[in-house]
């Protein structure tokens, strides 16, 4: 490895440390698999790590790519975590993706597909984007808009879960979920699979629900959230927004964008439901994949149990969980809306 010594390296996969995402890779002799330094799967011991500086050399060791941390997919994230870097930089001027084409070398094609499997959006929504302040949520705590996406999970389907309070918009003390003194504001309306209601605080969704009716979408969540108010969206653009992107998401037309979640629960589900959000679209894994993610090996249970009480469907993927022996598993909102959702992620 050229940039870094592995004495460095090896520290940061064993802190799983997404600082290092894109500086190098490591493959594990005893599986054959490579990955990138943020991995969530499953520790090797440290003798059996080797380390690359890009995937090719990894694959031309005989590695073949970990499908969980997909770090085949660093470097392509890499140039359009660049891409937007420039975007941000000139967010008040015209940007074609012609323009964009030529500086950085891709064709307008490929760079639009690129740019909106790593952000979840098109370089033209991006720029749209920083351009109506939509993302003041994620601003907060990040210096700029592109490091507060990257930081959210879009360039790195790896969050590191310990640090993703701040992402998440949680304050320490807002782990209740009476959440009294707050008001909820609520939509909902006919998706693809049914009939959704999406609810938010001001830290993001809350509450995302399919049910039969809207009366009995609302007494739940009433019940969810009982000391807060709860009124219906009526000028919240954002919130419109957040419904649109999943019902395009669910037609199977745009992939889902980072729309901020509100998460209240125990510490435990809480861990449990921010490494749901690690899984990517496509992938499934098991409950006891959750549980060894969690560093809760033995707690396959309760794992199990905290995807059940998950209350933001889609956005925390809990339909992404099967059983060890690959069957369909329960689901909150239907075992026929959980395989609806993973066909649709397959394809
Ligand atoms: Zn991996």
């Amino acid at each position: 490895m050229t940039t870094i010594n592995e004495a460095e390296a090896r520290e940061a996969v064993l802190a799983r440390n997404a600082a290092y995402d894109g500086r190098f890779l490591f493959g594990v002799v005893t599986t054959g698999i490579f990955c990138r330094p943020s991995c969530t799967s499953r520790q090797a011991k440290p003798e059996n790590l080797r380390f690359f500086d890009n995937a090719g050399s990894a694959v031309s060791a005989g590695f073949r790519a970990c499908k969980r941390c997909k770090p085949e997919r660093q470097q392509s994230q890499n140039k359009m975590v660049d891409v937007a870097r420039y975007i941000e930089a000139h967010s008040d001027e015209k940007i074609t993706l012609s323009m964009l084409s030529d500086r950085f070398e891709l064709s307008s094609a490929h760079l639009q597909k690129a740019f909106s499997a790593t952000f979840g959006l098109s370089p033209k929504a991006f720029q749209n984007g920083i351009r109506q302040q939509q993302f003041k949520s994620l601003l907060r705590d990040a210096d700029s808009v592109t490091d507060a996406l990257y930081a959210a999970g879009y360039g790195s389907t790896s969050r590191v879960y310990d640090n993703s309070n701040d992402q998440l918009g949680m304050t320490p003390g807002a782990y209740r979920k009476g959440a009294e003194g707050e008001t909820i504001y609520y939509v909902s309306g006919k998706t693809q699979l049914g009939l959704l209601m999406l609810a938010a605080t001001e830290q993001g969704v809350c509450f995302a629900m399919f049910g039969d009716t809207e009366n009995e979408l609302e007494e739940l969540l009433k019940a969810e959230f009982p000391d807060a108010a709860i009124n219906r969206a009526s000028d919240h653009a954002h919130i419109d927004m957040w419904f649109q992107q999943i019902e395009q998401y669910l037609l199977a037309d745009q992939p889902l964008p980072d729309i901020p979640v509100d998460l209240r629960g125990t510490a435990f589900q809480l861990r449990v439901w921010q490494f749901l959000q690690t899984i990517a679209s496509g992938d499934v894994v098991s409950y006891s994949d959750v549980a060894i993610g969690i560093d809760k090996p033995s707690a396959v249970r309760a794992a199990a149990s905290a995807c059940a009480k998950n209350r933001v469907a889609i956005l925390v993927p809990c339909h992404r969980v099967l059983r060890g022996d690959g069957g369909i598993g329960g689901y909150r909102w239907g075992v026929d809306t959980k395989r609806d959702l993973l066909a649709l992620e397959k394809s």
